[in-house]
């Protein structure tokens, strides 16, 4: 009874790569330590399936959800600016609006709300928090060594001249893995772009926090979080502690995906490890020509799949986080090649625009994820075993991909950035089979094991462990419900 007298605060930028772990993480305060929750949330008004989450999460009844009216930013910004560029403005311009609602609920609740929990493009908002004299804390729901890179980055700014891409050495962070600079975070890719401001006061905002809450877990890295933690090497830069909580991620898509489980119904007849997964995300597209190449080398690696479709663009990769999304309804399967689907018909579905996600990868007949490798996607595909094809597009995507292959063994991904060239059939045939494709051993009669799968197959044995009682994320989320009720 003494926690459901304490009030936590979460606040969410739009987007649902940020809203969807802000709720997994309400749920986790709500179900593990018996806190009152109210999410703060600020939605783009184009999203559907943003109102679709929010509802199923306040339909549970231990959530609260506040709308914050999302500000007109129109006029302040560029028609072309980026997608960073965007949410921080819009955060900014929401500070009012997050200030009469926390002030509201101060004012008002049973409980009065003794902190705020913002996601890294609402730190604008802990500067309410101190007026409130509420404890204040930035879940970042990404990666320790992403993190590391943009609380660094403001030293990067000084000390390297030029633009990061064309730099001839990696970028050092120090005590994490370098950066290559082609795989800095997107903000990072144009210094004369306002998103690279926006990003170095992000950088700045985070250390006004109490503390740090990170979605990954100690055993997946320790190297990162141990820099982090160490005031010597990132000079002090951070207030208070780091907590590794992760990995935070949906158990199911049940409430909020209706209408979609004929795809589930679908996995229930194919083989075991059979399937591969291919989605870009909440937001991600691709061009028509690299489209073509896709569908292609899906039907030469002869598996079977269930792609994710959207329609094409020219622009950016990123282009649907901004629109509707839909064109409107009309056959996606145009952009494909002719007699694709009759050819595939047996062996692959295609769903538009948003499918299952969680109940896809849980899923037995699924055995790989050709992914954009945003960190949400990510998880959950390490947490059912499931081993990926990266295929990085925006954000700090490059980076994750990184991570997945070269020190995590549990990805295989294209030789050059599909943002850059168009990856050809053949590359994305191989690829697809060196993930799902186990040799059988003629010898012994037994099927032989495929390393890479083996390996994902580890890690989530360690998410796992860390989030059982007495697991290091389990432990640590306790610590930061402990220090807010100080
Ligand atoms: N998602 C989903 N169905 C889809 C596409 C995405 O359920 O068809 C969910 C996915 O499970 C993940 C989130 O949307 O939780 C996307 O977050 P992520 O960080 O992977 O990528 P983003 O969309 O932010 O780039």
């Amino acid at each position: 009874m003494e926690n459901q007298q304490h009030h936590m605060v979460l606040l969410s930028s739009p987007g649902l790569g940020h809203l969807i772990p802000v709720i997994e993480l309400a749920k986790r305060f709500v179900f593990q330590h018996n806190l009152k929750i109210t999410i703060l949330a600020l939605t783009s008004t184009t999203s559907h399936a943003e109102k679709r989450v929010l509802d199923a999460a306040a339909s549970g009844g231990h959530i609260d959800i506040v709308e914050i009216p999302t500000p007109d930013i129109s006029s302040l910004i560029e028609p072309d600016a980026a997608v960073a560029t965007r949410l921080c403005v819009m955060m900014r311009e929401g500070v009012p609006g997050i200030c009469h609602a926390l002030s509201n609920m101060a004012d008002t609740a049973t409980v009065r709300p003794s902190t705020l929990i913002v996601d890294i493009f609402g730190t604008e908002a802990l500067g309410v928090a101190e007026e409130l004299k509420m404890h204040k804390y930035v879940f970042v729901a990404s990666h320790a060594w992403f993190f590391s890179l943009v609380i660094h980055s403001p030293t990067l700014d000084k000390q390297v001249e030029g633009q990061y891409v064309d730099q001839k050495e990696l970028l050092q962070i120090p005590g994490c893995t370098p950066v290559r600079p082609e795989d800095v975070i997107d903000p990072m890719l144009n210094r004369n772009d306002k998103q690279y401001q926006e990003y170095l006061a992000i950088a700045n905002g985070i250390t006004k926090g109490d503390g740090v809450l990170v979605n990954t877990w100690e055993c997946l890295q320790q190297k990162d979080l141990e820099s982090l933690r160490n005031t010597n090497l990132l000079g002090g830069i951070l207030n208070g502690p780091v907590f590794a909580v992760g990995p935070i991620v949906r158990e199911s898509d049940s409430k909020t995906d209706q209408g979609t489980e004929w795809v589930t119904h679908w996995l229930d007849d194919q083989p075991q490890e059979s399937v591969i997964y291919v989605s870009f995300g909440s937001g991600g597209t691709m061009s028509y020509e690299q489209m073509t190449e896709l569908a292609w080398g899906l039907e030469l690696s002869g598996q079977r799949f269930i792609w994710v479709l959207r329609a094409p663009t020219v622009d950016a990769a990123d282009a649907a986080f901004f629109t509707t999304g839909s064109d409107g309804g009309s056959k996606l399967s145009k952009y494909l090649p002719v007699g694709f689907l009759s050819r595939t018909c047996n062996v692959g579905v295609l769903v538009s625009e948003w499918a299952p996600q969680i109940d896809i990868l849980r899923h037995p007949s699924v055995g790989g994820f050709l992914s954009h490798c945003g960190w949400n996607s990510t998880l959950e595909s390490i947490t059912n075993g499931v081993p990926m094809v990266a295929w990085p597009l925006y954000a700090e995507q490059r980076m994750n991909a990184t991570l997945l292959v070269e020190e995590l063994g549990v990805a295989v991904r294209p030789k050059v950035l599909p943002t850059k060239k168009v990856v050809d059939r053949y590359e994305i045939a191989s690829m697809v089979r060196e993930i799902m494709v186990v040799e059988e051993d003629y010898c012994n009669k037994e099927k032989k094991k495929n390393p890479i799968r083996e390996r994902v197959k580890g890690i989530k044995g360690s998410a796992v462990e860390a989030l059982s009682k007495g697991g290091s994320s389990c432990t640590a989320l306790a610590q930061v419900v402990a220090r807010t009720k100080e």
